[in-house]
């Protein structure tokens, strides 16, 4: 059985794994592995090695770093097949999917390159006569991310590329149901020459993450997941003074206008809805059919799901996989009986899929769910699976009430043949992320990722500047290297004002 540990200063760490958890294949169902589950001295021993390597780290050039960014992404690119396969074997996900996962990692690796750029200040001469200001923005120190189940590699590359290309060093917490891609990660990030100590792995739960969210020497906390932890974390490591930005779930509605191309909508809806089998925080998990289109989506939608095809990640053939575990797809499964006694009717009932694969794999096909309405528990819970509903209102006011109203807030997407309606709806619409004919609006690396009200907590979103600003702090610098010697003449505030003395002496 493979055993799956930590990676602390820079090598495998074999700890005393009193507790451990088991891996599995979701595509057959056995277990394919078993991870070591952290204790408290397990992340001491991590942030102790992450501690000691920050102030050569935060010393070393800009170009330095730079190079071994350049050289991860290197790295990053010839593996990029064996973190696919590590991605589909733990995951489940089709092999496509976790090649554009690894691609959307790679772009953060690629924004951190220029981070020579990024980290440039501001400089005014003269502010006050021979006074000059100029501000710089400093790593944090020992800075940590704890990630979830659905993008073992993407989501951790939203974090760590730029937290130490800005000079920190990272501990990483990954999620326990698939481990194993964290630790090639790490093995390509010493092997373009980051020095051991600066990207740390602990395997494990809640007894990591708490730790992590007490440690004392930790200063700053990135974490993705569900909304409830993700509240937790927040409140956590706040109390805790460290700074902190915790991505929750969603609910991300698809509204499609009856001037839409139907057809473009329906194909978009089947592949943002179950594309990853629903596993994304950016799926399309509510279609909001405004004004009467509801009925030929449906039967568009049908016609689509009725080729798709389900089956292993590994299969070239498969667009769908299994989900992640048999608890979350029995869990995922009884959305459609909560659904139907609640009044919604199923219009897709993927709970018998024809699978070519192991039967024992967790598997669930794509279902919708039609005739939802906002006070039912499929439509008010994150269901996280392959399972669509599909909400009527007759207008884009109504349509976007009702997004307005949801407690989450991550993505939103129209389709709609009219500019002026897909104007209103970027202003209006509340959530952080939106997409114009677009299903899946997840912004490129050097813009920034994330949501709005329960699914995100803190003020600075992931990757592209707000990762930049998230793990530096700023300084501002007020300096005089003339008149050095003269005498301050006043106890006044010290002020550039004409009349007044500055600090500086000068006028
Ligand atoms: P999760 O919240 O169960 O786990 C996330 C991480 O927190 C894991 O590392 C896990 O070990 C840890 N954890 C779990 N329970 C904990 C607890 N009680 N106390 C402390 N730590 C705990 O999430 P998941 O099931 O791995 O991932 C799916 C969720 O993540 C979905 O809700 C999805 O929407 C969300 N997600 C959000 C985004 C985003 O960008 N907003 C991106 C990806 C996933």
């Amino acid at each position: 059985m493979k055993r799956i540990t930590h990676w602390i200063d820079g090598k495998p760490f074999i700890g005393d794994a009193e507790r451990h958890g088991k891996v599995f294949n979701p595509s057959t169902g056995a277990q394919s592995g078993e991870v070591d589950f952290a204790s408290v001295a397990e992340v001491d021993a991590a942030v102790a090695a992450a501690k000691a390597a920050f102030p050569a780290w935060r010393a070393t050039s800009l170009a330095k770093r730079t190079a071994t960014l350049f050289a991860l992404r290197e790295l990053v690119v010839a593996h990029a097949g064996e973190l696919g396969d590590l991605i589909v074997s733990e995951h489940g996900k089709v092999k496509s999917d976790a090649a554009g996962e690894v691609a959307r990692g790679l772009d953060v690796v690629e924004f951190a390159c220029g981070i020579a750029q990024l980290l440039k200040g501001e400089f005014s001469e003269n502010a006050s006569t021979g006074v000059n200001v100029h501000s710089l923005r400093q790593p944090l120190g020992v800075v940590a991310g704890i990630t979830p189940f659905n993008f073992p590699v993407m989501v951790p590359m939203w974090m760590f590329p730029l937290a130490i290309a800005t000079g920190n060093t990272f501990v990483l917490k990954p999620s326990e149901k698939d481990p194993s891609a964290s630790i090639l990660l790490a093995e390509l990030v010493a092997e373009a020459g980051v020095p051991n100590g600066v990207f740390n792995v602990v395997q494990g739960d809640r007894v990591a993450v708490d730790r992590i969210l007490t440690h004392p020497d930790i200063a700053a906390v990135s974490f993705v997941g569900s909304t409830a932890v993700a509240r937790y974390i927040y409140e956590t490591a706040a109390r805790e003074g460290k700074r902190v930005q915790a991505l929750g779930g969603a609910k991300n509605h698809m509204v499609v206008l009856p001037d839409a191309d139907l057809a473009d909508a329906a194909e978009a809806a089947v592949s943002a809805g179950f594309g990853s089998a629903g596993e994304r925080c950016m799926a399309a998990s509510v279609l909001v059919a405004v004004g009467g289109c509801g009925d030929e989506l449906v039967e568009r939608i049908k016609a689509r799901v009725a080729r798709l095809t389900v089956g292993p990640g590994t299969d070239a053939a498969s667009e769908m996989g299994p989900l992640v575990t048999s608890e979350h797809r029995d869990k995922v499964a009884s959305y459609l009986g909560i659904g139907e006694g609640e009044g919604a009717s199923v219009a897709i009932d993927g709970r018998e899929p024809k699978i070519a694969g192991d039967p024992n794999g967790f598997w669930l096909g794509p279902c919708l769910i039609d005739n939802v309405t906002e006070d039912m528990k499929v439509y008010t819970d994150e269901i996280f699976g392959p399972v669509l509903s599909l909400v009527r209102v007759d207008t884009l006011d109504d349509a976007l009430g009702l997004i307005d109203r949801n407690g989450y807030g991550n993505g939103a997407a129209i389709f709609t043949g009219d500019g002026g309606a897909a104007q209103r709806f970027e202003t209006e619409v509340d959530a952080g992320m939106v997409g114009i004919n677009v299903a899946i609006p997840v912004p490129v690396a050097y813009f920034s990722f994330g949501g709005w009200n329960s699914s995100l907590f803190g003020d600075l979103h992931v990757y592209g500047p707000d990762g930049v600003r998230f793990y530096t702090r700023g300084k501002a610098v007020t300096s005089r290297w003339q008149n050095i010697g003269q005498h301050h003449s006043s106890l006044n505030f010290p002020s550039s004002a004409p009349s007044g003395q500055s600090a500086a002496g000068g006028k």
